[in-house]
């Protein structure tokens, strides 16, 4: 294993929804897998299931598949002819009944200071002034714009209740089939988190992205409210300067690893290798600034959903990450409450003994993020007996999720097979079972 093992998520699509190439992700190290439902249907979800399946009982390794859930993407209506050829420097109508088609109460919501990006940003428009219920907008390029196209700009208003229809249907389907992990798109504030926990249940894993400018400022009520945080810098580069992305990452990591949440840095990690068999020198830099920042995992989206080399691009994200020696956090994270002290005494028995693994007994999985954000370079091996809590603990970073039937106080039997399967002589086990009042939490040597 890598000395600091961050964890891989692979985009599945039409590059990689057979049993061959998936197999290979896994081979590569990838161990977490997203289906973009604004794309996938539910008969090709199942599809991919049923394949996943085959392939870890194969490989006989573990692996969680996640829906990524559309959220309240706003686009542009339909287009008579199906397109428009768009010219810069001329005005167009934007609005119920203009040129380029989007709802009242999205054009009233628009500043009128800020650009209108069309098709994630193939087209910018310059608002110029509002004409009856519609603006007139001046296009500042050349583009063919189709029917039905995305629309950022920061501060607009989104028509539906979060989540929308389309997500609690996503949900209800994927919990039906065994799912437990969803990714919000477009959440705003703390309570869109909380109305979709609502539909998903408690043994669900929410993992909240970060893409407009509200998410980003209202980044701790959201993280305190999920389970995982994603930033999700292709939207959010759209929705906001872009400019202003690096420096929104570096805050929202550390911000994230204080809540001790699992967070994840997606997009264009590795852009070139859609197409091309090695990354660019910014990509590689890209990723290595994510994992020095303190991210826990790293996703590829167009690079293995419709990219030529999807298992070289995990592949490349592996070997970067195994050389990327990042030294151990040196941040001292303030200490909310006795749990968290708990932690602080186990990372200085590590430090001290330069024991190298660690057992946590996670009833909630909390225990084991709060030790991961020391970045300690040690192997957490986290205990639970709730699915649940397994698929969020391998979110993060150095933890290696190990499912028992009934968690207890001591669990011998899984002890000792850590153990031996690892060849340990000594580990660090910290109980960590947030249960009650009563709960006992601990730290031990085992010999
Ligand atoms: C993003 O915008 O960066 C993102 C991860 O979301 P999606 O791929 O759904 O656009």
């Amino acid at each position: 294993m890598d000395k600091d093992k961050i964890k891989i998520i692979a985009t599945i699509g039409p590059a990689t929804d057979s049993q061959k190439e998936i197999e290979k992700m896994l081979q590569e190290g990838a161990s977490i897998f997203r289906l973009n439902l604004s794309h996938a249907s539910s008969s090709y979800v199942l599809k991919v299931m049923k394949i996943l399946n085959k392939a870890k009982a194969k490989l006989r390794k573990e692996a969680v598949l996640f829906l990524d859930l559309p959220g309240p993407k706003i686009r542009t209506g339909v287009l008579s002819g199906g397109k428009l050829g768009v010219k810069a420097g001329k005005i167009y109508s934007f609005g119920p009944r203009g040129d380029i088609s989007v709802s009242a109460k999205i054009v009233n919501s628009i500043n009128l200071k800020e650009k209108i990006l069309l098709s994630d940003g193939k087209i910018e428009l310059k608002p110029l002034k509002r004409s009856g219920v519609n603006l007139l907008v001046k296009a500042l390029n050349s583009a063919t714009l189709l029917s039905r196209q995305s629309v950022n700009a920061s501060g607009l208003v989104y028509e539906a209740k979060y989540p929308t229809q389309k997500d609690v249907a996503g949900i209800k389907f994927g919990i039906r089939h065994g799912i437990r992990t969803f990714a919000l798109s477009f959440v705003s504030n703390k309570e869109d988190v909380l109305r979709a926990r609502k539909a998903a249940g408690k043994d669900s894993v929410l993992i909240s992205k970060i893409e407009r400018k509200e998410a980003v400022d209202n980044f701790e009520d959201i993280a305190k409210a999920s389970d995982i945080v994603m930033i999700a810098r292709g939207d959010l580069g759209l929705n906001m300067d872009i400019a202003r992305v690096p420096a929104i990452q570096k805050k929202l990591i550390l911000s994230a690893n204080r809540l001790s949440k699992p967070v994840i840095v997606a997009t264009q990690m590795l852009e070139s290798m859609t197409t091309e068999i090695m990354p660019t020198r910014a990509e590689v830099d890209d990723v290595f600034t994510a994992i020095s920042e303190g991210t826990d995992a790293v996703m590829l989206s167009e690079e293995t959903a419709i990219g030529q080399h999807p298992a070289l691009a995990v592949k490349m994200l592996r070997h970067i990450i195994s050389l990327s020696k990042i030294t151990p956090s040196t941040m001292n994270y303030p200490a909310i409450d006795e749990r968290d002290a708990l932690i602080d005494s186990a990372v200085s028995l590590i430090k001290k003994t330069k024991i190298n693994d660690a057992v946590v007994l996670t009833k909630s999985g909390r225990s084991a993020f709060r030790l991961a954000r020391f970045h300690l370079g040690v192997r957490i091996f986290a205990i639970s007996d709730s699915d649940a809590v397994l698929n969020a603990l391998e979110f993060g970073r150095n933890i290696i999720p190990v499912r028992i039937k009934k968690l207890g106080s001591y669990p011998a039997e899984p002890i000792k097979r850590i153990m031996s399967e690892n060849k340990l002589r000594r580990l660090i086990l910290i109980s960590g079972l947030e249960t009650s009042s009563r709960s006992t939490e601990s730290i031990r040597i085992i010999e």
